[in-house]
């Protein structure tokens, strides 16, 4: 049998053949980073999840911050403001 070799990194689900692959590729980059589970950083449960731009909630502890729109970055957002 021929082993094809897996794909390193799933296909994304969507966009379909539209909007050119360079956009694609980007859309893909960000919505992986948006989707990537997350830990909350008062309790550890992974439902850490972004409620809307800009606003990470855990709706395990009712955790609520503001931080970046597609990734959670509090050193980042520390230096900043
Ligand atoms: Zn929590």
């Amino acid at each position: 049998m021929v082993s094809r070799g897996k794909h390193k990194v799933a296909r994304l689900k969507g966009l379909g053949v539209k909007y050119g692959a360079t956009v694609r590729k980007r859309y893909g980059t960000i919505y992986r980073l948006l989707k990537k589970k997350r830990r909350c950083p008062k309790c550890g449960s992974v439902k850490f999840d972004r409620q809307v731009l800009g606003i990470w909630y855990c709706s395990k502890c009712n955790y609520k911050v503001a931080a970046g729109t597609y990734d959670v970055n509090f050193e980042r957002a520390k230096s900043k403001y």
